[in-house]
């Protein structure tokens, strides 16, 4: 038995530490870099929608980068689209995360052997967080992607360590 067990009279009252309760704020609230590429496009759009309601994640779309903290890249990431996608990555603000959805951004999809427009993955210009994997995956997947997002900040350390 604590110290504080039974020195409440609220029941209510929660006991945790500063960084478990920021990173539980962080983690409901990861706003969504509001662009797509191609078919993947659509099934993140269906996430958003009514049937999926991602909006009870936190997760609400941005038309900015500078407001967004997750950047879902659903779709082919063409050599043309790729600088464009370095360039909004650099326009978010730390902390920053992405999600890679789709084969197309995972690793080419059906244009890795012979696209020579398509990159080979996503994660050869910006850092993935999480790969969602799938031709297109479904609302599902993302969604589990977007948990496993949350399960990675949710263990995030806010203290830098000293080297
Ligand atoms: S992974 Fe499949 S569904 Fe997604 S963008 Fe590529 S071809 Fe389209």
């Amino acid at each position: 038995m604590g110290l504080l067990d039974r020195q409440f009279n609220n029941s209510n009252v929660i006991i945790t530490s500063m960084e478990n309760l920021l990173n539980w704020a962080r983690l409901s609230s990861l706003w969504q870099m509001q662009f797509g590429l191609a078919c993947c496009a659509i099934e993140m759009m269906a996430a958003a929608a009514s049937n999926y309601d991602f909006d009870r994640f936190g997760v609400i779309p941005r038309a900015t980068p500078r407001q967004s903290d997750v950047m879902i890249v659903a779709g082919t990431v063409t050599l043309k689209m790729a600088s464009r996608i370095k360039r909004l990555y650099d326009q978010m603000s730390e902390p920053r995360y992405v999600v890679s959805m789709g084969s197309c951004s995972n690793c080419g999809g059906p244009y890795w052997e012979h696209g020579y427009h398509v990159l080979k993955g996503v994660d050869r210009v910006i850092p993935v967080d999480v790969y969602v994997p799938g031709c297109p995956p479904r609302p599902e997947a993302l969604m589990e992607g977007i948990i496993k997002l949350q399960e990675k900040i949710r263990r995030e350390s806010l203290v830098k360590k000293s080297a």
